[in-house]
């Protein structure tokens, strides 16, 4: 049982649990504004599911390499704007197009960054609904619109709320419209044709893993409109970067990081968030602790079942664990990959494997963006496909090994489609499964994420960052606008905001 009789000093203004992207930009943000910021990380290095590992040579990135957020102006370049904040910076590469798709029925068709150009390539493909493409994707910009006129704050704060209604009325009231839609809904209301249909599914799925239906008009709105807009950025150096960067400018504003920090439990006195507990016994106190862990590590494993809010219950009612993944990080000989090749693809041979267990296939290729990743001469191609943890469950090691290995094998046979030759120019293969993702990013059964459990109104049911528990906020995807790198730094700005305002920093 968690300790709560004992007074444990503030020796600190704010503690984050975990330095993902969310976690880092409400460190940096609140160190920046002068509180006493202490960061603690289980494993060896910053970053979560936007970290990286080294081998051989190669330097792969652990999940994220698709990157929103690093544009140039507007308010919703929320990497760039969080390494600004303590005076960092990265040099980015723009990739031209967003996602290569190969789909079924040989519907082949390129999201480049240059909107025009994606609207007549899917206009090729569907020229009956050719004023239907057009209006679900303008409505989207109405919505990124809105978002790209305000600064992107906390809508828990009072001040701000009524600061930003009365400097941008019409943008507020444009959000206020979309919150509680869903992309499908917008969608249907325009193209008829199900085929198209199913496309726009995919085209939330790939971010969302929902089908359009029940993916946020807010969410959508964003990725739709910014990838034509502050576009698809790569970081030089990779990924790991950002989070390395970032860790950088938090020192330097003052902040603290510890690694091998696991904390185990969240210490309460009087119902109040106080400090927290690492494996290792040590304790820490702070003023506010702030949990980057996933909502159902952070309320079931790191307090006391008994201190599980009503709010948190029911939170789990309405969304649930999407899968996790199975991954294969591949070094390959340059060949293998033509000039001319895209960094991102997806594949999927049967529109109704979708949502299935190894349905839809991704595909990123970093090299081809930045070629310093790899030994010369050669690529990294990561892959990854839907998996569920219990079914990598119950294994014997040699069990273990051999599925991992029918998988890949599976995949690959898949993918020679797109790459022909990947098979004879493979230089290297490690795989990754849930239990991987689990173990490594400390997310429960190695979820990806939160998605509603049924069809809810739009971002309305999403948590923001203050949590039923006094002191104690969460930051992170399993908040307020939920998954991707610029979302979750969307969440940090929120909760550091909160809190400076709460503590008195603002
Ligand atoms: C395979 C894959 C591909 C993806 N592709 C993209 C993409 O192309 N573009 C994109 O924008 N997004 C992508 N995402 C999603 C994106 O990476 C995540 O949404 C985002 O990184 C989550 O950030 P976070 O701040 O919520 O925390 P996380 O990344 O989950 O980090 C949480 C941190 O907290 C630490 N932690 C947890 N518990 C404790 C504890 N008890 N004590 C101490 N530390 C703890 C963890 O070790 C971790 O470092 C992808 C994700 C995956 C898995």
């Amino acid at each position: 049982m968690p300790t709560t009789k004992q007074q444990i000093p503030p020796e600190f203004d704010v503690i984050v649990i975990g330095s993902g992207i969310g976690g880092l930009v409400t460190a940096t943000q609140l160190a920046a504004k002068g509180a006493k910021v202490l960061v603690l990380e289980r494993y060896l290095i910053p970053g979560g599911s936007a970290g990286y590992f080294e081998r051989e040579g190669y330097r792969f990135d652990v999940g994220a390499s698709m990157i929103f957020g690093f544009g140039k102006q507007g308010t919703t370049n929320l990497l760039t704007r969080a390494l600004e904040g303590v005076n960092m910076s990265l040099e980015t590469i723009p990739d031209p197009v967003q996602i290569n798709y190969h789909l079924a029925e040989n519907l082949e068709l390129k999201v480049h960054q240059d909107y025009e150009k994606f609207l007549q390539e899917l206009i090729a493909h569907f020229p009956h609904e050719r004023q239907g493409i057009r209006r679900f994707y303008d409505e989207c910009w109405q919505v990124f619109n809105c978002l790209n006129a305000m600064e992107l704050l906390s809508l828990e704060e009072p001040r701000y709320l009524m600061r930003v209604f009365f400097q941008h009325p019409f943008a507020c009231l444009g959000l206020v419209k979309y919150l509680p839609q869903n992309a499908g809904d917008i969608a249907r209301k325009y193209i008829t044709d199900p085929k198209l249909l199913q496309f726009i599914d995919l085209e939330c799925y790939c971010w969302s893993v929902v089908r359009a239906d029940r993916t946020p008009m807010i969410n959508a709105g964003m990725v739709f409109s910014d990838r034509h807009y502050g576009g698809i950025n790569y970081p030089k150096g990779g990924v790991g970067q950002i989070a390395q960067k970032l860790v950088e400018g938090l020192e330097l504003a003052g902040g603290k990081i510890e690694y091998k920090a696991k904390v185990t439990e969240i210490l309460l006195e009087r119902g109040k968030a106080v400090g927290v507990k690492l494996a290792n016994g040590k304790q820490y106190g702070a003023k506010r602790i702030v949990s980057n862990a996933t909502r159902w590590d952070t309320f079931a494993k790191l307090l006391p079942p008994v201190a599980m809010p009503q709010a948190e219950k029911k939170w789990q009612q309405r969304y649930q664990k999407s899968p996790s993944f199975l991954s294969l990080h591949m070094g390959v000989e340059a060949h293998v990959l033509p000039p001319g090749t895209d960094c991102h693809h997806i594949l999927l041979e049967n529109w109704q494997q979708m949502e299935e267990e190894e349905g839809t296939i991704f595909v990123s290729i970093p090299t081809l963006l930045d070629p310093d990743l790899a030994p010369e001469g050669y690529h990294i191609i990561h892959s990854f496909t839907p998996s569920w943890l219990k079914d990598w469950q119950g294994l014997s090691p040699e069990e273990y090994a051999k599925k991992k290995e029918a998988a890949a094998e599976r995949l690959i046979v898949r993918l020679e489609k797109i790459f022909p030759g990947l098979d004879t120019g493979l230089d290297y293969l490690e795989v990754g499964t849930p239990r991987t993702h689990r173990r490594f990013l400390g997310r429960e059964d190695g979820t990806y994420g939160p998605i509603p459990s049924r069809k809810l109104a739009g971002l309305l049911g999403m948590p923001f960052n203050r949590t039923a528990i006094p002191g104690l906020y969460c930051v992170g995807d399993s908040t307020f606008p939920g998954q991707g790198l610029n979302a979750v730094a969307f969440s940090g700005f929120a909760c550091s905001h909160l809190i400076a305002a709460d503590l008195g920093l603002d």
